[in-house]
């Protein structure tokens, strides 16, 4: 960490300064330029809080130089992170193909839309048993139910399953049923959630938030790690623009850049991301082109008769097709998706 003075620092604030980085057990280096005075800081930077730091009297600027999500950093681990998700490796060269409607419907639609996925190669089944809806009327999920006849439907299936919890008092029951926890963009800064889900050891698909910087994202990360459940996949799902052509924007950009400065494999979902099945198949190959680790796509046999997001299901052949091409694609990377282990 650097901290830069102001041109009319007092020797005495100097003082105050170092007094303050000691105390924290770190070493000031203190620099006297021509027009500037700087204090290079040695130590474990965890241990200071940068934002206080500021508010001395005489300090300009802080300005650090490890990340702040020092668990979820690349620096810290330079290995891309491989996370088993119920015998399905994330990461290192191997893809995730998620697949699954929006929202667990019925056991029957359940039962077909995964027997549908698995044929054409998805390895992790998805549905949602809580849904986080924006409507308080709209339909919110079947719950334990829900939970109960997607785990059933991918063991049948010999697919791992992923659900989102939303709260942190159903932890312990989506534990008991899921293999992945996914956290949705909507929670990603619920840090008593992060917290909760962070004190387990399933593996989190951490969703960035629609507003969300990578950083914000980072730091989400960094709160499940630090409580020490190192099973994090990142999800890219599309940020908030002005252009409402699209249901999001697809940031793709921030799958290679996450990667720069993260180990954690991170994947994309194009389909919350555009919101727009003629233009989910292009937004995934991007994303796997660009390095993501997996996709996330949401698959209905009958969008129209969907509880949720049915106008941006691809139907059973669509996927089929698109899993084609994502395989081509990986080949071609040297990358391939993953088999599952059941
Ligand atoms: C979902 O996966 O159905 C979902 C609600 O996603 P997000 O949190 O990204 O909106
Ligand atoms: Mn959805």
């Amino acid at each position: 960490m650097i901290i830069i003075l102001k041109p009319e620092v007092s020797e005495a604030q100097i003082a105050h300064v170092i007094e303050r980085v000691e105390e924290r057990g770190m070493q000031a280096h203190l620099s006297r330029g021509t027009f500037r005075t700087i204090i290079g800081i040695i130590g474990d930077e965890a241990q200071l809080d940068a934002v206080a730091l500021h508010a001395i009297p005489g300090v300009q600027d802080v300005v650090r130089v490890l990340p702040p999500y020092k668990l979820a950093s690349r620096e810290a681990h330079p290995q891309s992170s491989v996370i088993d998700v119920g015998g399905v490796a994330v990461g290192g060269g191997q893809l995730a193909l998620m697949a699954g409607p929006c929202a667990v419907e019925s056991a029957e639609r359940m039962e077909s839309i995964a027997a549908a996925v698995r044929a054409a190669g998805a390895n992790i089944l998805r549905g949602g048993a809580y849904k986080p809806r924006t409507s308080p009327y709209a339909f919110q999920g079947m719950g334990r139910e829900g939970l109960r006849i997607l785990q059933e439907t991918g063991q049948r299936h010999g697919m791992p399953v992923v659900t989102e919890v939303m709260d942190p008092r159903h932890v312990d029951l989506v534990v008991e049923h899921a293999d992945m926890l996914q956290i949705g963009a909507r929670n990603m800064q619920n840090f008593v959630l992060l917290t909760e889900v962070g004190r387990t050891q399933k593996p989190v698909l951490l969703k960035r938030g629609m507003s969300a910087t990578v950083d914000d994202l980072l730091m989400s990360a960094e709160y499940v790690l630090s409580q020490g459940n190192p099973h994090v996949v990142l999800c890219e799902r599309g940020i908030r623009g002005f252009d409402r052509a699209t249901r999001n924007l697809f940031d793709v950009a921030a799958v290679p850049l996450c990667q720069r400065l993260s180990h954690l494999p991170i994947i994309v979902d194009p389909s919350h991301a555009t919101g727009r099945p003629d233009l989910i198949p292009a937004c995934a190959l991007a994303g796997v082109a660009a390095g993501a680790d997996g996709v996330h796509i949401e698959v209905h046999d009958c969008p129209e008769e969907a509880f949720s997001d049915g106008p941006q299901a691809l139907l059973p052949d669509q996927f089929a097709e698109l899993a084609e091409q994502i395989r081509a694609l990986a080949a071609v990377l040297n990358k391939k998706v993953s088999e599952p282990q059941r």
